[in-house]
C-alpha cells in the first residue's frame, strides 16, 4: 500500500474504519454528517491531498476508482445522484484526502414526478 500520513483522518478511516463496501484499493463509508438521504465517501487507500494530485494515481487505478464509485451508487440502490469533489478550502474541503461524496436518495426526476402527475390524474 501507498505511505499514509500518521496524521490524516481519512488515512486512519482506510486503516481502522467501518466500511460500507470496499475493493482492492479503495473503501467507501457513509459521511458523519449527511447532506443527503445517501451521502457516501469514496475514499482511495493512496493518499493524495486533493483532486489536484490525480495525476498520481496509474491510469489503470484512477480509472477503477472512478469504476468503484459508479459501484458503490449502484449497490446503494442509487440510479440519480451527484459525484462531487471539493478541491481546496474556498471550495468547501476539509479533509486533505481526496474522496468522492455521492449524493442521492432525493427527490424523484422530473420526468418520473411528470408520469406520477400523470398517473394520479387518469384514476
Ligand atoms: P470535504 O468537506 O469535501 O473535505 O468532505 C469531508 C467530508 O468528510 C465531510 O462531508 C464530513 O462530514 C466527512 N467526515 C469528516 N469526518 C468523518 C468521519 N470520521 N467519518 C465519516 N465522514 C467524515
Ligand atoms: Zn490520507
Amino acid at each position: 500500500m501507498p505511505s499514509q500520513p500518521d496524521e490524516c483522518l481519512f488515512c486512519s478511516i482506510v486503516r481502522n474504519g467501518t466500511y460500507v463496501r470496499q475493493g482492492k484499493g479503495f473503501v467507501a463509508v457513509a459521511d458523519i454528517n449527511p447532506q443527503a438521504p445517501v451521502h457516501l465517501l469514496v475514499i482511495p487507500e493512496r493518499h493524495v491531498d486533493s483532486f489536484r494530485e490525480i495525476g498520481e494515481f496509474p491510469a489503470r487505478e484512477a480509472k477503477r476508482m472512478l469504476e468503484f464509485v459508479a459501484d458503490t451508487a449502484r449497490e446503494a440502490g442509487l440510479t440519480d445522484y451527484k459525484v462531487q469533489v471539493n478541491v481546496g478550502p474556498t471550495a468547501g474541503q476539509t479533509v486533505f484526502h481526496l474522496h468522492w461524496h455521492i449524493l442521492g436518495g432525493g427527490p424523484q426526476p422530473l420526468e418520473d414526478q411528470a408520469h406520477a402527475a400523470t398517473a394520479v390524474a387518469e384514476l
